[in-house]
């Protein structure tokens, strides 16, 4: 999982109000007596938890699960979720009882073996038992039938789980996920096959990791059957179902299989007559204006225009701004279609200094709120995306019998996300200043931002469908095109990619996080709104499916090997891209964090379960790996870094076996190392000598054969 980058998308989410937290009804069920006297005289119950101290209910003892067939049911109107989950496990002891973990949903039948099992609810334990206890390394299959509206997995900032959305659902959650959907045994450790068996209205799609096996079509549902035959983590699974633009293809010998909602914008707009509109693109801190002055007769005149937008919800608006020509009464005007409204967003704390002419007239503040209201006119904008384009009208009424110069204005921050605007076939009904823009600008200007404003880095112009700016679907489409490349440069650095199956699920959850669901990774579509958003994000979660998710951590506590690894990644591959090389990274985030920071306090070896994806676990993770490259130089880093994934793939990781694996690897003591930057509440040195700003190095990337 990244870095919560779109802190913002959480922000407003958290303020529509905490989600209602499912909790775990207890319940139970009665399948006639249990056998008295068991046949086996050494069976006990597994324990509820597989030892992790972190969350010591997480996984049970006394089996492992081979596979889970989950034969579900999805209504995105009900929100219900209903079916049949099969675990098929081995025992590991003769077993009288044994757990399975499940949050929420009402659990109506257990059986074992085939017959019915008796069984109780505490918490997220399901606790089974069976009708004969099962004796030692013997094969069993549990079927657990339930329904219901599936929660949150967890309490944590990232154990979300099952979402549903109005369109479908999507899961995503660490370290807590499968819960809330599926009784697992829930704790990487115990990796297992599944096949995903998914009934949604035919009108949806369904995607999951690994393989799609095929459809099967029954009138107004459709089955969409998935597979994934290599052993997965339980938190490592998703389901996407929606209305997605698929796309699969074949390369480098792996099956790419990529959904991205439908409903995010491929381009913004096209122009509505002819082939010209007028484009204004995103761009930090821009006030861009497309002006004109209008001889207003005395009985009033309207403006109307096209306008489609998608700008930051809250941050980023547009406006239509007047004054009279030679009078300081500006305003802004108010559509009569009622796309604007009197929010001022929650950037107005900052217009005092970032945007004085705002607060100067169109709103006050009272210390940190402010009123629609300001000096000289009113706060009427529109912020966020529109629906499709928008016909705008405003009424020049008060301007009647005088000159008023009008500006079509897209103001954004100082990290604007968002497509941009465009405006189309502009009409006044006094007739001077109407223009569908085929000619150029038609006498609109491009007056810059107000006086004494800093100037924009770029503007309005006139221009064809090309030149109107990619939506957020488009991005992220262009961003998936890039894995083959991808895939290609992270096995030249950790060797053979692990599995058959790529590929990404990209949807407009709200979570604002990104998670490297085992073959898929889940994003939150707002990551590719940005003009940098993309590959590094992509980079990310397609490194943990060696570090996370081929190498699973055997206790949550050792999350750096996955967190560390990925973000050193991103560096890695920024500096491939002929960007920021890796050591001016690491000098920025050493820097950017100074002495005597809470930050320094983690101990990121050991970060505690609250702190197991702060910054910290990510950067100082990733720093230390620099560390270690730094003291055993190049070339044994790198042999480090790709025979690690090697020798351990498919299995459970520590701390301590990477510190010997890299000391046996470079040949010399590394506990020092490793202690100062893992384990002491202190800033450590910077590795290495302090890189010059302007080093670009591309390293060069042997190209490996996959499978
Ligand atoms: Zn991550």
């Amino acid at each position: 999982m990244p870095l919560l980058y779109l802190v913002r998308v959480t922000v407003s989410r958290a303020l529509l109000g905490p989600l209602a937290l499912v909790l775990a009804v207890a319940l139970s069920g009665a399948a006639g007596p249990v056998a008295a006297g068991l046949p086996d005289g050494g069976a006990g119950p597994g324990s509820p938890g597989i030892g992790d101290p972190y969350w010591p209910r997480d996984g049970n003892g006394g089996y492992d699960v081979d596979h889970y067939d989950l034969d579900l049911r999805y209504r995105p109107g009900s929100k219900q979720l209903s079916g049949v989950s099969t675990i098929s496990a081995r025992s590991t002891r003769a077993l009288s009882r044994f757990h399975l973990d499940l949050v929420g949903m009402q659990v109506t039948h257990v059986n074992v073996d085939g017959r019915p099992a008796r069984w109780d609810r505490r918490g997220q334990e399901l606790r089974i038992t069976p009708r004969r206890a099962i004796s030692r390394d013997t094969d069993f299959a549990v079927a657990v039938t339930y329904a219901g509206r599936p929660g949150r997995a967890g309490q944590g900032r990232f154990d979300e789980g099952w979402i549903s959305l109005p369109d479908g659902a999507i899961v995503a959650g660490e370290p807590h996920s499968a819960t809330s959907w599926f009784p697992s045994n829930d704790h990487p450790t115990d990796r297992a096959r599944y096949t995903f068996r998914i009934e949604v209205p035919a009108a949806l799609s369904v995607v999951a990791n690994g393989r799609l096996e095929g459809t099967e079509e029954h009138g107004r549902t459709t089955t969409w059957t998935w597979r994934a035959d290599e052993p997965m983590a339980s938190y490592l699974t998703t389901v996407g179902i929606g209305d997605y633009d698929v796309t699969t293809y074949e390369e480098d010998g792996l099956r790419f299989h990529d959904a991205i909602d439908a409903g995010l914008p491929g381009r913004l707009s096209s122009p509505s007559t002819g082939t010209r509109l007028a484009v204004a693109r995103g761009s930090n801190n821009a006030y861009q204006r497309l002006a004109r002055r209008i001889e207003v007769p005395p009985d009033g005149a309207t403006m109307a225009f096209d306008l489609a937008r998608d700008t930051e919800p809250g941050f980023d608006f547009v406006f239509v701004e007047a004054h009279t020509v030679g009078r300081d009464d500006w305003t802004t005007l108010r559509d009569l279609g009622g796309h604007t409204s009197s929010r001022t967003g929650r950037q107005c704390a900052t217009w005092s200094e970032e945007r004085p002419f705002i607060v100067e007239h169109y709103q006050s503040q009272r210390r940190r709120s402010c009123r629609p209201v300001g000096p000289t006119g009113e706060w009427w904008a529109a912020s966020g995306a529109g629906d499709g384009i928008e016909r705008w009208e405003v009424d020049l009424g008060p301007y009647a019998g005088s000159e008023v110069e009008v500006s079509i204005t897209y103001l954004t921050d100082g990290s604007f996300r968002g497509a941009g605007v465009t405006v189309d076939d502009v009409e006044v009904s006094a007739g001077v200043g109407s223009t569908s823009f085929e000619g150029g600008l038609e006498g609109w200007t491009v007056p810059g931002p107000p006086e004494g404003d800093a100037a924009n880095r770029t503007d309005w112009r006139v221009g064809s469908t090309d030149d109107v700016p990619a939506g957020v679907g488009e991005k992220a489409r262009r961003a998936l095109a890039r894995q083959p490349e991808i895939v290609r440069y992270l096995s030249g650095l950790f060797g053979e990619y692990p599995w058959r199956d790529v590929g990404g699920i990209v949807e407009d959850s709200g979570v604002g996080f990104a998670l490297e669901t085992q073959t898929r990774p889940v994003y939150e579509s707002g990551f590719f709104a940005s003009v940098s958003g993309g590959s590094s994000l992509i980079v990310h979660e397609l490194a943990h499916q060696w570090f996370g998710d081929s190498l699973t951590v055997k206790r949550w506590k050792h999350i750096w090997l996955n967190e560390g690894f990925a973000s050193y990644t991103q560096w890695l591959w920024s500096e491939a891209e002929g960007r920021a090389s890796a050591a001016e990274l690491a000098w920025r985030s050493w820097r950017s964090m100074p002495q005597g920071s809470d930050y320094w306090d983690l101990r990121i070896g050991a970060p505690g379960r609250d702190n197991l994806f702060d910054g910290a676990v990510y950067n100082r993770g990733a720093l230390t790996l620099h560390a270690l490259r730094v003291r055993v130089g190049d070339e044994t880093f790198f042999r480090i870094l790709q025979g690690w994934p090697t020798a351990r793939a498919g299995q459970d990781v520590t701390t301590r076996q990477f510190v010997r694996y890299a000391e046996r690897v470079a040949g010399r003591d590394l506990d020092g190392l490793f202690r100062r930057w893992l384990f002491t509440p202190k800033r450590p040195d910077f590795p290495g000598a302090r890189p010059s700003a302007d080093r670009r190095t591309v390293r060069d990337v042997p190209v490996v054969a996959h499978r």
